[in-house]
């Protein structure tokens, strides 16, 4: 049983929705994970930080905004008056629920129940669509079976065993639709799986299910070398290894969720990237196996800021890299990247919530300079440990823009500079006319 994720463009608009089926095939069995209509989320996000400001006009105003567009999008959507009635009736209870929550109690719990009404939206639209046009389908609420945990770490066991008897009771329907990015968390509540995450619940189920493939259907023919909102004459990319497309996604392709590769790299399920707007065009397959030697794509991810930890007296004593790293688990703060020298270690991190807290922690052990406003740039491809020469072609390539760090050795598939945020687009720009 294949999944088939499609992204917010490809359910932008009445007409790409009932485009859908041109690459829908209803005669094999398979799950369609939707997003949220484009534009939606981000405005679901307004009307949450509305709330939270305690902005009642404000509120009102967004909410009724975007009532009035999918008032439009059901016109459009359901040509039989039954149908349009039905759609009428989805989108006064989802805009009722963000109506009535209150100012007073409003909470990060709220907050996320808001998030969860776009896709809760595009997937009841489309199955009742579905029903006005007559192909049989079934509408799987994705709050039933997907979960993360204490750590908002999903849990694939969980999701086998609530979709699969979900599965079971409709042998004959080959059709299951369902809502990507939303979740339950540890506490039963609403939450979701982090901005993009639909690619993430494709990626799940297909874990949970055991899946023959995955498929992320999007507005682009697939993972290209380079950021196409920033270089010109990007290429798409026709084969990567699991490895190397989560180091893109990671590392800020924005084509994949950061977390999307493992689930479907851990059960060896491929995925395929295609785009809905071209469906014959090859798109990008990831399986475990990629062309070897060669330098396959570049990302970049912002928002980084560098922390270097100086210490003459300690730092490569046993245990000084442990004591570090303790700090960082505390806070629950991941590191991506790491260069140490014998005085010094730099790392670096994306998430700066506990930064404070971090810094004094970290002033114990020596003294701490931060560097913000900083990007990765991450070069991805194989280049196997007797190989040589990539790092030269890359330094090269960037030999006029200052390197605040470089990574290299980590894998055999990625290196990574981190430069300050202003020099990313010459970084990119420059990366891909030397190296492709
Ligand atoms: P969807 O709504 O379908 O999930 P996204 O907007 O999340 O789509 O991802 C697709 C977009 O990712 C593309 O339109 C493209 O601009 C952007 N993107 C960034 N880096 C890459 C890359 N290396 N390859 C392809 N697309 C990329
Ligand atoms: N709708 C969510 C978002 O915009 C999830 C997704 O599109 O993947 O982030
Ligand atoms: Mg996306």
């Amino acid at each position: 049983m294949k999944v088939l994720k499609f992204g917010g463009t490809s359910v932008g608009s009445p007409a790409r929705m009932k485009n859908l089926l041109d690459i829908i095939n209803p005669t094999e069995r398979q799950i369609v994970v939707l997003s949220a209509v484009s534009g939606t989320t981000n405005s679901l996000v307004e009307i949450g930080q509305a709330y939270l400001t305690g902005d009642k006009q404000k509120t009102i105003t967004l909410i009724k905004l975007l009532k009035d567009k999918y008032e439009l999008f059901i016109k459009e959507l359901f040509t039989d008056d039954e149908f349009l009635k039905q759609g009428k009736e989805v989108i006064d209870y989802h805009f009722s629920v963000l109506s009535n929550l209150a100012n007073d109690l409003f909470t990060t719990i709220e907050d996320k129940i808001i998030l969860a009404q776009g896709e809760l939206l595009s997937t009841t639209l489309y199955h009742v669509y579905l029903k006005q046009i007559g192909v049989p389908s079934v509408l799987l609420p994705a709050l039933d079976f997907m979960k993360i945990d204490e750590d908002n770490e999903p849990v694939v066991d969980h999701i086998t065993e609530k979709l699969t008897p979900l599965l079971d009771k409709y042998p004959q329907v080959n059709l299951f639709i369902t809502q990507g990015f939303i979740c339950r968390n540890a506490f039963g509540e609403v939450d979701n799986l982090r901005r993009g995450g639909s690619d993430y619940t494709a990626s799940l189920i297909g874990a949970g299910i055991r899946s023959e493939e995955v498929q992320i259907w999007t507005d682009i023919d697939g993972m290209h070398n380079n950021d196409p909102r920033i270089v010109k004459g990007t290429q798409p990319i026709a084969q990567l290894s699991f490895d190397e497309a989560a180091e893109l996604a990671y590392f800020g392709a924005k084509i994949l969720h950061p977390q999307s590769v493992f689930p479907a790299q851990k059960y060896k399920i491929p995925v395929r990237l295609l785009n809905t707007m071209d469906p014959q065009a090859k798109g990008t397959l990831i399986t475990n196996t990629s062309e070897k030697d060669k330098i396959k794509s570049i990302a970049a991810k912002d928002g980084i800021t560098a922390i270097k930890i100086q210490s003459s007296r300690m730092l490569l004593a046993h245990g000084f890299l442990r004591k570090v790293f303790e700090v960082f688990e505390r806070y629950k703060t991941s590191i991506d990247m790491i260069t140490t020298s014998e005085v010094a270690v730099s790392l670096t991190i994306d998430d700066t919530t506990y930064l404070g807290d971090i810094t004094t922690e970290l002033n114990a052990f020596g003294s701490v300079e931060l560097d913000v406003n900083h990007t990765i740039i991450c070069v991805v491809g194989d280049f196997g440990a007797e190989k040589h020469g990539y790092a030269a072609r890359v330094l090269e390539a960037v030999k006029h823009i200052p390197l605040r760090m470089i990574s290299y050795g980590g894998s055999d598939h990625n290196l990574s500079l981190l430069v300050k945020t202003e020099d990313k687009i010459e970084t990119l720009r420059s990366l891909h006319n030397r190296l492709f």
